[in-house]
Formats: structure tokens, C-alpha cells, sequence
């Protein structure tokens, strides 16, 4: 229905848009589409957007709606978030709102904040190809990445610095026009994501452009170009250069877009995943076939979570992600004679460090994942009062979901998961009955001979 509403409009602004040609500069056609012939209106603008457009334009700069939230609109799909571009400095732009933020070193931006919205405003960009003077400028690494972009410039400039031409349509709130510069409007119609410019080049100035490419085609549902499309699959190790809390980001966006399967399912397919969860790839090339399951059932209910607008974490999403990694080192540990416990709080310990080289988890994640993954060794020890104690546990609820997890992707756990499913079911006569007649799962271990000598380990539990 949405869609059959776009594609009306579409069909005016085809026929409605000026094509001036630029004489400035022959990079790009300017097209400007008449409010009559687009589907914009103000009302489908946040309202403190509308007002860091207005109070910009007042202060006579120029200021646009840009990237996400036109093109968005355009697809008749709700903008996660509206960005702003202008001709004035973050320095004038702080000036203009009491209530904003200077942020960003790679990116100077200011961030409008409004309760929970924040509008981010960034100034026009220029070429970078200009030879780096200071540390305002473009700075560029070995491997042609920019590590800094603080070079102002044109709004055209602007618009052919961004990423996609989908990303480069600018709508101005004063005679609510569109100004495409890259045949955005074109490839909104095709649904198609093309990048600007040499495809190789943009990639590897920011390598980061490869997972936008595949969030973006998962998120509206479009085909990624095929000159775009072609340098990923050898390029994806540049992923390699980039701070590893920038790539946690990512992931979050990535995974937590409502569109996670098919995200990953395209991540791997480019060779993009393995660079994001190096162990976790190892670990679904060569182990049983239900690791692969366990993580695409993560990503199954993880997007289910998000359409009926559940709370996700972070933890539980890097805990199944990282889990057939784990389940490996930790049976290696165990064979190599470590009881199990010990056993598996190493291997948590080492995956979460292998992890972090690549994508960074912040302590507050790491810490429930841990708690996660060493509650699967206690829930089978449900006798007595322990089960009502790890039912109190604050960490019970995601460790019984993920116990469910593994059961779903085919681990047999003598249902397990089915006796936490009754147990929370129960009252309280019936659970202390339960308890009672509860077997702890598997055979118990051996009790350990004490040694003569001191110095003697012990488990935990
Ligand atoms: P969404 O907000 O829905 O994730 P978006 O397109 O708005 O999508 P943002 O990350 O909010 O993405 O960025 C806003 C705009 O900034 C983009 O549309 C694009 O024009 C530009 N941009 C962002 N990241 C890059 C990048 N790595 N390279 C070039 N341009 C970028
Ligand atoms: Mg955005």
C-alpha cells in the first residue's frame, strides 16, 4: 500500500523534476524537484528538526534535510533519525543552540539535543583531495582511508562526499524543494544502492561504507549496484583498520535494524561477517551444524523481538554470536583435563578478548554475557532451593531464553528448558515438589581425591 503511494509519486516526480546542468562544475546534474512533485511534507518532519531548519535558515545559512530522513520519506518509510546539513561551522552552529553538543574528531558535527531526539547537524564537506596542511583538514592513511574530514566546502561538494546517492537528496524547508546532485531520485526509483564516485576509492577512504552498503539493501530492500556490489568481496579486510568501538556501533545497526537474519546472511555472503567475528566464522565453517542454526535462531527472535517492539541487549546478541566460538574452547579446555567450570569461564574470558580485537565490548555487555553463558552450567542444578535462588537471579531470564536457544537449534538438553518452562509456570507447592524430584542433568562429577599436599584446586561448584 505504502509502496503503491511511493510509486504514485514517483511517477511526478519523474515527470516534474528541472534538470539544470551545472556549469560550475561538471561533476554533477543538479536536478530540483517542486514541492507538487514529491512526496515530502512538512508533517512527516520531527518537530525539532524542523526547528533547527528554521532557526538556521534565520540566521541566514543555509540548512537541508539530508541523507536517512529524505530518503526515507521518499520510500514511505518512518526516518530512524533526521540529519542536517549546512554552510555554517559547528562552532556557529553550538552558538545558535543552547541545547547542542560539539562532538566528533574523524567528523566535526553538532548534535541538537531535544529530550531524546537529537538532531545531528554537520557542515557542508569539501574534497579532500587537496594535499593535508593541519589537523583541520583531510588527512588520509597508508591505505587510502581518511582519518580526517574537516574540510568545509559547497553543498554540492557536500553532497558528492556522501556515501550513496539514495544518501545525497537535500530538502530545503524554505520553497520545500529537492536538490538531487547524484541521481539519487533515479536509484530510489530502481531501488537500487550505488555509491559516489570510483566504487574501490570510496570503499577504502572508509572501509566502513561496505557494511552501510549492506544495511542499507537489507533495511529498504534494495540491490546493491553491481560496480558497488563488486570490490566488496576483496576489500572486506580493510574492515581490519578501523577502531574496533566504531565496528561495535556497527554491529548494534547491523543487528539490531529488525532485519538481523538477512543482514548476516549477507554479511557472510561478502566475507564481511568473519571480519567482524573472526572465531565465530572458524567456528561455523568447521563445527556441527547447529551452531549455524543456534545463531540464525538468535537473529530469528531477535528480529521478532524488534517488530513487537520488545527490549533487545546487546549481551544476548553477542552471547549467541559468539557462543559455538565459546562452545569450542570451551570442550577444548574440558579435554584438556580443566573442570568445567573453570573450564568455561577461560574460554569466556579468552573469546570476549579475541572478540574485542575486532569489535569492542563495552564491560557492562561483557559482564551479563559471562553471567549468560556460566548460569547454562547451573541450570541444570535445580535441586533443593537452588532452583528458586537462580529463578532470583538477574540474570535468569536471559539465561533461560538462551538455554531455550540451544534447545531450539538442536541440542539435546533432556528437557531441560521445558522444566524451567514449567517450573516458572507453577506455585509454589508445586515447585518444591519439583525441586525435590529435580535429577541434576548428566552424571554427577566425580569428587575429586584430596591431595596429601596443599596447593590443591578446586571447582567452584
Ligand atoms: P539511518 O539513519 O537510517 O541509519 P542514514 O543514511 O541517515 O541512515 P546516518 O549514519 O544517519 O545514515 O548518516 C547520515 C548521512 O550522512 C548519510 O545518509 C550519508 O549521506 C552521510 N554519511 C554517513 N556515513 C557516511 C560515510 N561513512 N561516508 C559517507 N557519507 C556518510
Ligand atoms: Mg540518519
Amino acid at each position: 500500500m505504502v509502496l503503491k503511494k511511493a510509486k504514485r509519486l514517483w511517477d511526478r516526480v519523474k515527470n516534474g523534476a528541472n534538470q539544470l546542468s551545472n556549469e560550475e562544475s561538471p561533476q554533477s546534474e543538479l536536478k530540483i524537484v517542486p514541492r507538487d512533485n514529491h512526496p515530502i511534507s512538512r508533517k512527516d518532519i520531527s518537530s525539532p528538526a524542523l526547528k533547527v531548519l528554521y532557526r538556521l535558515n534565520n540566521a541566514n545559512y543555509q540548512a537541508y534535510l539530508v541523507g536517512g530522513g529524505v530518503r526515507d520519506l521518499l520510500l514511505g518509510l518512518h526516518p530512524k533519525d533526521f540529519d542536517i546539513a549546512t554552510d555554517a561551522h559547528p562552532e556557529e552552529v553550538h552558538g545558535l543552540f543552547k541545547n547542542s553538543r560539539l562532538i566528533g574528531r574523524r567528523f566535526k558535527l553538532v548534535h541538537v539535543l531535544f529530550g531524546r531526539e537529537v538532531i545531528e547537524v554537520a557542515t557542508f564537506r569539501g574534497h579532500h583531495e587537496a594535499p593535508a596542511l593541519s589537523a583541520n583538514q583531510s588527512t588520509s592513511s597508508e591505505h587510502g582511508m581518511l582519518l580526517r574530514d574537516n574540510v568545509y566546502g559547497t553543498m554540492e561538494e557536500d553532497a558528492l562526499r556522501r556515501d550513496f546517492t539514495v544518501n545525497a537528496l537535500y530538502y530545503c524547508v524554505k520553497d520545500f524543494t529537492i536538490y538531487d546532485y547524484a541521481n539519487g531520485l533515479e536509484d530510489i526509483e530502481k531501488r537500487e544502492l550505488r555509491l559516489i564516485g570510483d566504487p574501490e576509492t570510496r570503499y577504502r577512504e572508509d572501509p566502513v561504507r561496505m557494511l552501510r552498503a549492506v544495511r542499507f539493501a537489507t533495511k529498504l530492500d534494495f540491490t546493491i549496484a553491481p560496480d558497488t556490489e563488486k570490490p566488496i568481496f576483496e576489500l572486506s579486510s580493510l574492515l581490519g583498520n578501523i577502531p574496533a568501538a566504531r565496528l561495535f556501533d556497527e554491529v548494534l545497526k547491523l543487528m539490531l535494524s529488525g532485519k538481523a537474519l538477512k543482514t548476516f546472511r549477507m554479511l557472510r555472503h561478502y566475507n564481511l561477517f568473519g571480519q567482524l567475528f573472526p572465531a565465530t566464522e572458524r567456528s561455523l565453517k568447521q563445527g556441527p551444524e547447529r551452531y549455524l542454526k543456534l545463531v540464525e535462531q538468535a537473529l530469528i527472535n531477535t528480529d521478532e523481538r524488534i517488530k513487537q517492539r520488545k527490549p533487545v541487549t546487546p549481551a544476548f546478541l553477542y552471547a549467541s554470536l559468539l557462543w559455538p566460538a565459546l562452545e569450542e574452547r570451551w570442550e577444548k579446555n574440558k579435554s584438556s583435563g580443566t573442570p568445567p567450570f573453570p573450564a568455561l569461564q577461560q574460554a569466556a574470558q579468552k573469546v570476549i578478548n579475541i572478540q574485542c580485537k575486532s569489535t569492542s565490548i563495552p564491560k557492562r555487555f561483557s559482564l551479563n554475557m559471562k553471567e549468560m553463558w556460566e548460569m547454562q552450567l547451573r541450570l541444570p542444578r535445580r535441586n533443593g532451593n537452588k532452583a528458586a535462588q537462580l529463578v532470583a537471579h538477574p540474570r535468569f531470564r536471559a539465561s533461560y531464553d538462551f538455554l531455550l536457544l540451544r534447545e531450539q537449534s538442536g541440542e539435546d538438553l533432556n528437557g531441560l528448558g521445558q522444566w524451567w518452562t514449567d517450573y516458572q509456570a507453577s506455585d509454589e507447592n508445586a515447585q518444591r515438589k519439583m525441586s525435590n524430584s529435580a535429577r541434576e542433568h548428566g552424571p554427577r562429577p566425580k569428587r575429586r581425591k584430596r591431595r596429601p599436599t596443599g596447593n590443591s584446586r578446586s571447582s567452584t561448584h
